[in-house]
């Protein structure tokens, strides 16, 4: 064999291996959203799924490998009278209060800042496309950050913390974790939708992209 001929043989099999590439991450991103949409239809229409997964790029705590979490949306709580619970409790396996670096899970601006009785000190992160992240419980802000602020996905907004359940600077009352929600406006209103699946997708990220059925 010539060196010639060497080298198309070597050209063809690069183009071979960037189309199957390309072509498996087609086929992982419609079925990633076919898997998200089945779980979450109940309160998602497909476009609100399909605009979730582009704008949701990374887990929101950098150290997701300590983490863990499950479907506790819509459970009952108590506090300040009945309700439910409109979001994901992120729990992390060691419990270390302002450790832990929580980040925004998509692009967008520091719409609200501040204490909340229920949500202790949280921010709430307004997306491009309208969707509104709220992160709660927090130990302290990442330096800097105030309302009107502008996030990329991944940049740390602050730390892991149990605040919340009283007046200002309340902690203790509950372990440390991340309350995780997601809210989009509904006929003027705005309503939480379970985050569940799109955190496991987040969590997994690219070790679930190329397996596929597994979770079937
Ligand atoms: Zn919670």
């Amino acid at each position: 064999m010539t060196l010639k001929h060497f080298r198309k043989i070597v050209i063809v099999l690069l183009c071979i291996l960037l189309f199957a590439r390309v072509f498996v991450g087609e086929e992982a991103s419609l079925w990633k959203e076919s898997y998200l949409f089945e779980n979450m239809n109940d309160d998602c229409r497909m476009e609100e799924v399909k605009r979730l997964s582009r704008e949701m790029k990374c887990f929101p705590v950098r150290e997701k490998s300590e983490m863990e979490f499950e479907n506790g949306y819509g459970g009952e709580r108590s506090y300040g009278g009945p309700r439910k619970h409109e979001g994901i409790d992120i729990i992390p396996k060691k419990e270390k209060d302002d450790t832990y670096r929580v980040c925004s899970v998509a692009d967008g601006f520091v719409e609200k800042i501040g204490w909340l009785e229920l949500g202790g000190y949280r921010v709430g992160i307004r997306s491009e496309s309208g969707f509104y992240y709220y992160y709660a419980h927090l130990a302290s802000y990442q330096k800097g950050l105030k309302e009107g602020s502008k996030v990329k996905a991944g940049d740390v907004i602050g730390r892991m913390g149990n605040t919340g359940y009283g007046k200002e600077g309340t902690k203790g009352k509950f372990i440390v974790h991340l309350h995780f929600g997601i809210y989009r406006q509904t006929d003027g209103e705005e309503k939480s939708l379970n985050p569940y699946y799109l955190l496991q997708y987040l969590e997994e990220g690219q070790r679930w992209r190329y397996s596929f059925g597994e979770r079937y």
